[in-house]
């Protein structure tokens, strides 16, 4: 039987730490606790690493974290050789909070380039230190300094990201929202989460369920580090941090 793990990084994705109860062993050794500030990959974001600390202050590594049979199920994966905790033991839970701050600021940067290049999205892979967006663009007539001058703007402009949850209904009404070509946004639980960002949404909105920055500053400096041609009409933008390298 799968289990619902409350995913707390949904309301609040800054929680460092929290404590949980575990609820399952999984037959590999996967831990699932009631609820978690850990992060499992889904959308193209990785999951997050970090540890479970137990009451007499030993600590269980967690080498990742990954959904189980149902997309609510979390399991955190321990590293090898960590001990196993017992069902019913409470654990103070920590995430690597240096690597997961990376991947917000990288998945809000992948938000801000989807506004700059708005086209159908075919692909999407997040990591702390180069992300990749894939679109269908029948021509290539962008440079990276351009989009690069443009995603800063976005970024200096310090616009709020913030979440919102709608009906099945009212993404209906608004398919413009989905911006991706292959994935739909699952339907039929009543509720969507948007990330938005702009004041009343004024730059973006799309449905996703990861983990973001609350303002665009807080991504701070990127550029485009290379725009690829994959296939006919398939553009590959990387994005990185820092300023762009002199030419
Ligand atoms: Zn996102």
């Amino acid at each position: 039987m799968a289990h619902k793990t409350e995913a707390l990084f949904r309301d609040d994705a800054y929680l460092r730490t929290a404590d949980a109860t575990v609820v399952a062993i999984n037959e590999r050794g996967g831990i699932i606790l009631e609820r978690t500030i850990f992060y499992a990959t889904s959308g193209g974001q990785p999951g997050d690493s970090g540890y479970l600390e137990r009451a007499d202050g030993s600590r269980i590594a967690i080498a990742a974290t990954i959904t189980g049979e149902t997309k609510d199920e979390i399991i955190h994966v321990p590293a090898p050789e960590q001990a196993t905790p017992q069902i019913g033991e409470r654990v103070n839970l920590a995430i690597d909070w240096e690597r997961r701050h990376l991947l917000m600021r990288m998945h809000a940067a992948c938000h801000l380039l989807t506004v700059v290049c708005p086209f159908p999205i075919t692909g999407a892979a997040v990591s702390e230190d180069d992300s990749r967006v894939d679109f269908d663009i029948p021509d290539a007539s962008f440079s990276k300094e351009e989009v690069t001058a443009s995603l800063m703007d976005l970024v200096r402009a310090d616009h709020p990201i913030f979440t919102r949850l709608i009906s099945d209904e009212e993404l209906a009404a608004n398919p413009g929202l989905v911006k991706s070509k292959n994935v739909r946004p699952p339907v039929g639980t009543g509720k969507i989460r948007l990330v938005c960002i702009g004041e009343s949404a004024s730059v973006d909105s799309q449905p996703c369920g990861g983990t973001h920055v609350k303002s665009t500053g807080e991504i701070g400096e990127i550029h485009i580090g290379k725009i690829e041609k994959k296939g006919r009409e398939n553009r590959r933008f990387r994005i990185r941090f820092g300023p762009m390298p002199a030419a």
